[in-house]
């Protein structure tokens, strides 16, 4: 029935009917039991929203798609609905537009919002002083059931754990390139890889991996969720590297002694420097009432991790993220780089806009590059930490350009308009977050791997 011969059974023209047919009328009771009465249908029928067969509905779905934003940028003909469009082609439309939007959704993990979910982390963070105590309640109960007493924590007794919670550990040579550990929740299995990679404490893989199992986490559902599960691993993973009660023991003699110093922790439990910087920040705000600051910077001068709850001003960007910003070049983060002597702390007094503060850094290189790693405290706090006697000071007015932003003026002169640098990417922190629950993860191959090891 075309609209004219539809207009001629209600008494109307073919036009009026078309304003009705598309939203921009709304029709009389009275034209609407005409209607009914001429297309044989209740006015129920005309009124209601689900639509009345399969095809009316991809006739709906495909005409609201064609309206679309996205059907627009994309410049493709429009291609008219009617009775004569085969069914097949309908369906085949209506499903391309629906995996296009699903696909986009699925990248919405943009560099933008990647940042956007790392400033709400640290703000938690930061109200918590990076103290989470049912992370650890969860790691005590772990370490009770084992055993644990006092003193480092031994890859043996790391094996105990995975035992006591039902994974056995399996280590492999050809474990997915995008993965540190694969878990198979079906039969309890843990993959390591066998490759002694030193960029990563065995332990700490082993109990990140177990994290995920203690702490119930699900497949995240978004970026925030994926960091936050992150963030939550790594904690579990450090609170049983160093465990609270012997490590607040610990703290609080180095702190009655004026002697905490971070390569100390270090020593006494067998971890890195940056898992015991880290840990510290976890500890001294709740046990020892030190408020600190914590920064992670690639030789380039780039910040990869950072947290504070001491009032320092960190370089950030319009939505507050501070991973992939520079540091100043007269913090101790970046001076640290140029220090000789590796075998001790590097100290500084820094004099910043919000203060002056006291910190302590070491470099470690990795397979990504050099890195400094360094923890900070105010003026007020330094006399419990060694290190404070050093006589080195510097003066930073950064966040003002003027301070280590601009180049020198006699530099500028010579060679301003006369240097075309290509800049190397920073990848990582700029790239469009990779789609998927697990961004950057193979899951095909972490599936056919699984397939491969279990049977
Ligand atoms: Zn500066």
């Amino acid at each position: 029935m075309t609209l004219d011969d539809l207009g001629i059974a209600v008494g109307t023209v073919a036009s009026q009917l078309s304003l009705v047919e598309n939203g921009k009328r709304e029709p009389k009771l009275s034209m609407l039991q005409r209607l009914a009465v001429a297309l044989d249908v209740t006015i129920d029928d005309l009124l209601g929203s689900e639509p009345p067969s399969r095809r009316a509905a991809l006739e709906i779905e495909l005409e609201r798609a064609q309206r679309g934003p996205l059907y627009e940028a994309l410049g493709l003909p429009k291609v008219r609905i009617s009775s004569r469009l085969p069914m097949e082609v309908l369906e085949s439309l209506v499903g391309l537009q629906g995996e296009l939007e699903r696909r986009l959704d699925e990248q919405v993990a943009t560099p933008e919002e990647a940042r956007r979910a790392n400033v709400e982390l640290r703000a938690v963070m930061r109200e918590r002083n990076n103290y989470f105590p049912e992370i650890e309640a969860q790691a005590q109960t772990v370490l009770d059931a084992v055993g644990y007493t006092t003193g480092p924590v031994s890859q043996h007794l790391i094996a105990d754990i995975a035992a006591h919670l039902g994974f056995s550990l399996h280590h492999v040579n050809d474990l997915p390139h995008s993965t540190r550990s694969v878990t198979d929740l079906k039969n309890r299995r843990i993959y390591l890889t066998q490759s002694q990679r030193t960029d990563h404490d065995p332990r700490s893989v082993l109990l990140q991996a177990l994290g995920h199992y203690v702490l119930e986490h699900r497949t995240p559902e978004n970026y925030g969720e994926f960091l936050r599960q992150r963030v939550a691993t790594n904690y579990f993973a450090a609170a049983l590297l160093l465990p609270e009660r012997p490590t607040v023991e610990y703290l609080e003699r180095a702190k009655a002694a004026k002697e905490i110093a971070v390569e100390d922790i270090r020593d006494t439990f067998a971890v890195s420097y940056e898992t015991a910087a880290h840990r510290f920040t976890n500890l001294a705000t709740e046990h020892l009432g030190i408020r600190t600051h914590f920064q992670k910077t690639h030789k380039s001068g780039i910040i990869y991790k950072a947290y504070e709850n001491d009032g320092v001003t960190f370089p950030q960007d319009h939505t507050g993220a501070i991973e992939g910003q520079p540091s100043c070049r007269r913090w101790t983060s970046r001076v640290v780089f140029d220090v000789q002597d590796k075998f001790r702390a590097y100290n500084q007094y820094t004099d910043t806009p919000s203060g002056t503060f006291w910190c302590t850094a070491r470099t470690e290189r990795a397979a990504s590059g050099e890195f400094s790693l360094s923890i900070g405290v105010p003026y007020a706090q330094v006399k419990w930490f060694r290190g404070r006697d050093t006589d080195i000071r510097e003066k930073s007015f950064c966040p003002d350009e003027s301070c280590c932003r601009q180049p020198p003026p006699d530099l500028a002169r010579e060679w301003a308009g006369h240097a075309w640098p290509s800049a190397r990417a920073h990848s990582h922190l700029l790239a469009a977050m990779p789609p998927g629950a697990f961004p950057g993860v193979d899951e095909t191959e972490v599936y056919s791997f699984l397939a491969a090891h279990s049977g």
